[in-house]
């Protein structure tokens, strides 16, 4: 019997997706060889609204917003499901200059957040060392942003694995080669490495930086969306004596840099921002520059063990915006493109995919982000062309 709907890709996207499908009663497949360990594993897990504002960027802004205000309640529900812990905090975050030029750079966005009403309040250098006492004497100031969290985005994935497997999602470890397609173009399933096909009435393509590189359909008619590397390190602290208790994100001489911390007294130091395509080395000097960006800011890091430098790929797209929506293949959806927001966007993606999936539009505020604002010819509103409905086989619970 064919399945409602496969997912293509079982990071956060497709892993949010496919847990919210299952549950309200869909039959559902995740196909991915390595499920949680792409852009996922190695982000930050910051839900960051109003940090990631940035100019130009003011619809996408308000898509980040309501990404944040579904987060409690998604959380909530995940770990009564699961009984499992994803480190969800709404500790903050403090916003840092090292110098006077990065002083004025943190003035202009804190402008540009109050004028779209975002909760954001300057403070002088002193105020920034009594918010993060282990700031540097010679931070110049800053800004709080209280409403801008964090998750744990490792925990994250195990317990969307484990709600996956609970709610019934079928978890294939094997990864796509094709969409399968009949002679009308309509997509009717997916064929894996061995040559096998699982078929469903709805595929979604949510394999991340890789989804344009799927066969089986013409190029043109997938996300345009491109790898941007980025560089995490992880450096173990004391989780009774934390070196900080909320996000911290620095300029430190124009570079960006920042530590999230976790409640097992661990930082996530953060991040490059590499156009070099499908590169996941971890390069010496990048591993230089972050620590000694963050060290400038928070000298105690010295004393913290390094455990860990990865790469990962974000998602990037043409506008930074994400793509949700019906492509020019009927039964073909794509979610991906969540370039640096990917964790923040998962709660508000997955409701917007089972919408899809069930035959319903695709809700605001993600109706904006479909594919034919970039794809010609495509459509950002083509549920009602693409999708095939079916009904739902029990209640949400
Ligand atoms: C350094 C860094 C820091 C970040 N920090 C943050 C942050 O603080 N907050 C935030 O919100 N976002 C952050 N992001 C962005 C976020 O990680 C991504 O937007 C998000 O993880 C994208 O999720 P995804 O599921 O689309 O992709 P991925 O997590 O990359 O998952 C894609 C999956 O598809 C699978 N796949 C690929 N090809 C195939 C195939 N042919 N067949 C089957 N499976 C396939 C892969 O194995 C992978 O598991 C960060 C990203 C990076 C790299």
């Amino acid at each position: 019997m064919d399945l409602d709907a496969i997912f293509v890709g079982g990071g956060v996207i497709g892993l949010s997706g496919a847990w919210r499908a299952a549950r309200r009663g869909l039959s559902v497949a995740v196909v991915d060889p390595a499920p949680g360990h792409g852009a996922s594993w190695v982000a930050a897990g910051m839900l960051a609204p109003v940090t990631e504002a940035h100019f130009g960027e003011e619809r996408l802004v308000s898509l980040l917003v309501a990404g944040a205000d579904r987060w409690a309640s998604f959380a909530a529900e995940l770990e009564e499901t699961t009984g499992l812990d994803i480190g969800y905090q709404r500790c903050g975050t403090a916003v840092v200059a090292l110098d006077t030029s990065d002083r004025a750079v943190i003035d202009d966005l804190l402008e540009l957040q109050w004028s779209f009403h975002l909760d954001s309040v300057r403070l002088s250098g002193s105020q920034c060392r009594d918010l993060v006492p282990a700031l540097a004497p010679g931070v110049r100031g800053g800004a709080h942003v209280p409403g801008d969290h964090q998750v744990d985005n490792r925990r994250l994935i195990a317990a969307l694995l484990r709600a996956c497997a609970l709610s019934g999602v079928d978890l294939v470890a094997s990864e796509v080669v094709e969409v399968t397609t009949r002679v009308d173009r309509s997509a009717t399933g997916v064929r894996l490495i061995d040559r096998s096909v699982i078929e469903a009435s709805t595929i979604v393509l949510c394999a991340g930086s890789e989804t344009g590189l799927l066969g089986g359909v013409p190029p043109d008619v997938l996300p345009p969306v491109r790898p941007v590397k980025g560089v995490v390190l992880r450096l173990r602290g004391s989780a009774s004596v934390p070196l900080v208790t909320r996000t911290v994100r620095g300029l430190v001489h124009g570079r960006s840099c920042y530590l999230v911390p976790r409640a097992d007294g661990s930082l996530v130091l953060g991040a490059t921002s590499e156009e070099r395509g499908f590169d996941r080395t971890v390069q010496a000097g990048a591993v230089h520059a972050l620590l000694d960006d963050a060290r400038a800011l928070i000298p105690g890091i010295d004393e913290l063990e390094l455990v860990e430098c990865m790469a990962g790929l974000r998602p990037g797209s043409p506008d930074n915006g994400p793509f949700v929506g019906w492509t020019e293949v009927p039964g073909l959806a794509a979610a991906t493109g969540h370039f640096r927001n990917g964790i923040l966007l998962a709660p508000l993606t997955a409701d917007a995919l089972v919408a899809m999936v069930v035959g319903n539009p695709v809700p605001d505020p993600l109706s904006g982000f479909g594919l034919g604002r970039v794809i010609r010819g495509g459509s950002g509103h083509a549920a009602s062309t693409s999708a095939r409905p079916i009904s739902t086989r029990t209640p949400e619970r």
